[in-house]
């Protein structure tokens, strides 16, 4: 019976879609059981995978067409929880605020995509910019550019002179006194409003800066931003529109208070206390590490005049930190979501993130589950993507070495499929 239905399933997809695609895999990586399977054959069909065979499969029509993977290792398309897509690091970044025009910053932003896609990560959370992310998830999703599946925080919450307040480091003729509206929050009504102005202006989730940042024009790197009544009312007025929240912080208290607050994530996580990794397992939150950014502003920070003079001893002492506390987090069974904020350093190369959760500790198999399975969880798509599994989106990727004996091969994709679409090859 069973069969039968698989046939009439393919006999289907064969009449509405025309041509499938036989994927001969080598290896393949089964997230939800952490094994690597042998010889499979994943047959997909318009955006889905339909079957999964065991040994190589050939096709039923001359039409359908075989891709051999059978020297790869084949694996759910990644997911990266944190990137910036509008903007990547550069000497001259501080000055690009006062003169890029929006133009400007989409024409950058769909070569950022396009790398980022190439580099095997098909979904990504976009989590803060001036909301030209916006326009370019529905560009992509409506296939007029090539780049992964975007979920995007359109503008960051931040407080007066907070990480995201963005007028930070102008001069007075240029500083306002920006409000909910460009995403500055002062009270339990600012944040509200703010939240409100996202929806309106299509965003996907909220992200917040829970404390300072490395990188914004402001002395602490680490000091609360937020009290928890702003954190409550942004969480509870982000659920109202199915919101989750997403809260940069390197300082513990205000870790503490955006966990309290209703958050889903903490990104980086820095000078994460014991105290404060049991608040996490409790609250269901889940730490997004970001060590290749961490890694990234400390070396960068060592090169003259690579960032203002205010942001080189933040970047000298936060920066290395990241690596350990996600080791200890691991460790302690906190829930670890891959991200890596890609864009901080140069997009493509967020799979580096992969060997240095390796190095902390983390199994290679759990690096990647947590880049598949554990992030569609977090997306609330955990029936579409994340896995190689029957009726699931057909988001494929591939590398030259087994992952769990070589995890550096996470650096070099050589086959991207999104939504049953072959990008690379
Ligand atoms: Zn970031």
């Amino acid at each position: 019976m069973k069969k039968l239905l698989q046939l009439f399933v393919l006999m289907f997809s064969i009449i509405a879609f025309g041509q499938n695609t036989y994927l001969h895999c080598g290896k393949l990586i089964d997230t939800k059981e952490g094994k690597v399977l042998t010889n499979k054959t994943i047959i997909v069909s318009g955006k889905k995978i339909i079957a999964i065979e065991n040994g190589f499969v050939q096709p039923k029509t001359s039409e359908d067409v075989v891709v051999d993977l059978k020297s790869k290792t084949v694996m759910p398309g990644l997911i990266d929880m944190h990137v910036h897509l509008e903007m990547e690091t550069n000497p001259k970044a501080y000055l690009e605020e006062y003169t890029l025009n929006d133009a400007d910053i989409a024409f950058n932003s769909l070569h950022f995509a396009e790398v980022t896609l190439m580099n095997g990560f098909t979904t990504v959370r976009d989590l803060g910019g001036s909301g030209v992310n916006v326009s370019l998830r529905n560009a992509i999703n409506q296939g007029k550019v090539v780049g992964p599946r975007i979920f995007t925080a359109e503008k960051s919450l931040a407080t007066t002179g907070g990480h995201a307040d963005p007028t930070n480091g102008a001069n007075n003729k240029l500083v306002g006194d920006p409000g909910p509206k460009e995403g500055v929050v002062n009270s339990v009504e600012d944040a509200k409003k703010a939240v409100r102005q996202r929806y309106k202006n299509g965003a996907d989730l909220i992200k917040i800066t829970a404390t300072g940042g490395v990188l914004s024009v402001a002395k602490s790197g680490q000091n609360p931003q937020f009290t928890v009544e702003e954190i409550k009312a942004i969480c509870d007025t982000a659920k109202d529109y199915g919101f989750h929240v997403a809260a940069h912080a390197h300082g513990d208290e205000g870790m503490q208070r955006a966990i309290l607050g209703g958050v889903k994530t903490i990104e980086h996580g820095t000078l994460m206390s014991d105290e404060t990794m049991e608040l996490m397992k409790k609250y269901d939150v889940y730490l997004v590490p970001t060590i290749t950014a961490g890694r990234t502003v400390a070396d960068n920070a060592k090169i003259e005049g690579y960032y203002p003079e205010v942001i080189v001893p933040k970047a000298l002492e936060i920066g290395p930190k990241i690596q350990s506390t996600f080791g200890r987090a691991y460790k302690k069974g906190v829930g670890i979501a891959f991200g890596t904020d890609a864009g901080v350093f140069y997009h493509g190369e967020n799979g580096r993130e992969f060997a240095y959760m390796a190095e902390a500790g983390m199994p290679a198999i759990e690096t990647i589950k947590s880049a598949t399975i554990t992030n569609a969880m977090i997306l609330n798509l955990e029936n579409e993507i994340g896995q190689i599994k029957a009726g699931y989106i057909a988001d494929i990727v591939a590398t030259n070495d087994d992952p769990t004996q070589n995890i550096s091969t996470m650096e070099t994709i050589v086959f991207v499929m999104k939504d049953g679409k072959i990008y690379k090859q």
